[in-house]
């Protein structure tokens, strides 16, 4: 509200969506504490967790949410999409059918955020690149199709976790201006 000079503050909140078991929450934890879990209880209670970014010497506070499991039975509620200006679509690269659930998913942020939502499609699991079930391409193709960033990245072993959320934070900021 006030402070000092260049005294802005920059609140982002950013949802996390897509299928059961892609990886969200690990990508959340990862990004935000640099954890990884083996075993998928992760989400417990948590609402979102905020992360401070630095863009262009500007302080931005990014307010990631994640689902508590209620994508498995497609019960997302409004609330949750509420005030979003940011959106990361996960798959499994080794699960076809979290690939083929992303048009839905895409339908219903856009069902709930009528502003201009930046989107990124993420690719998860790239570390299983032995049980692959989507290739590279066809993740860029539906990206390309549908106006979003895309990436591939692993939880596991931090590849381009980052880089995905600092992709749409930045667009975030650019769309502002
Ligand atoms: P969510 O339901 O989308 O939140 O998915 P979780 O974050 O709970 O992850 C589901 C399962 O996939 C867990 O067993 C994780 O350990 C595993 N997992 C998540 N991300 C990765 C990744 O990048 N690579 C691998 N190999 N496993 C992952
Ligand atoms: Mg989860």
């Amino acid at each position: 509200e006030q402070g000092g000079e260049g005294g802005e503050e920059y609140l982002f909140k950013i949802v996390l969506i897509g299928d059961s078991a892609v990886g969200k929450s690990n990508l959340l934890s990862r990004f935000a504490r640099n954890e990884f879990d083996t075993n998928s209880k992760a989400t417990i209670g948590v609402e979102f967790q905020t992360q401070v970014v630095d863009i262009e010497g500007k302080e931005i506070k990014a307010q990631i949410w994640d689902t508590a499991g209620q994508e498995r039975f497609r019960a997302v509620t409004s609330a949750y999409y509420r005030g979003a200006v940011g959106a990361l679509i996960v798959y499994d690269i080794t699960r076809r059918m979290s690939f083929d659930s992303i048009k839905r998913w895409l339908d219903e942020l856009s069902m709930h955020c009528d502003t201009t939502v930046a989107r990124i499609l993420v690719g998860n699991k790239c570390d299983l690149e032995d049980i692959r079930e989507v290739s590279v391409e066809e993740g860029k193709g539906l990206a390309e199709e549908q106006g979003l960033f895309f990436m591939e990245t692993s939880a596991l072993d931090a590849t381009n976790v980052q880089t995905a959320f600092e992709v749409v934070i930045r667009e975030i900021y650019d769309n502002m201006s």
